[in-house]
């Protein structure tokens, strides 16, 4: 089996995760597993908000019936209190 293809190039605006998930067909690492943790974990799952990939489960996923949405964007209702729960702190 062959690897799966992947491109592991930093998040670009102007050709954004979505397209490299649904166009191209590749596999690119979740943002905020890059960004935050400097680890790479690849994905085929992007947020339909920021465009961004993320790993689906850890770092973001479907809130109820809508679209994916990464941890980065809160969803509408519910799940919001369980993702910001460390910023509560700063209030
Ligand atoms: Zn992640
Ligand atoms: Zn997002």
């Amino acid at each position: 089996m062959p690897d799966p293809l992947a491109n592991m190039s930093p998040f670009d605006a102007a050709h954004d995760d979505q397209k490299k998930i649904m166009d191209d067909g590749i596999w690119v690492p979740c943002r905020i597993c890059e960004e935050i943790f400097q680890r790479i974990r690849l994905t085929r799952r992007y947020c339909n908000t920021c465009k961004r990939a993320f790993c689906e489960g850890e770092h973001g996923g479907f809130s109820g019936r809508g679209p994916a949405v990464c941890v980065q964007v809160p969803p509408p209702r519910k799940a919001v209190r369980a993702i910001t729960v460390h910023v509560s702190g700063y209030l």
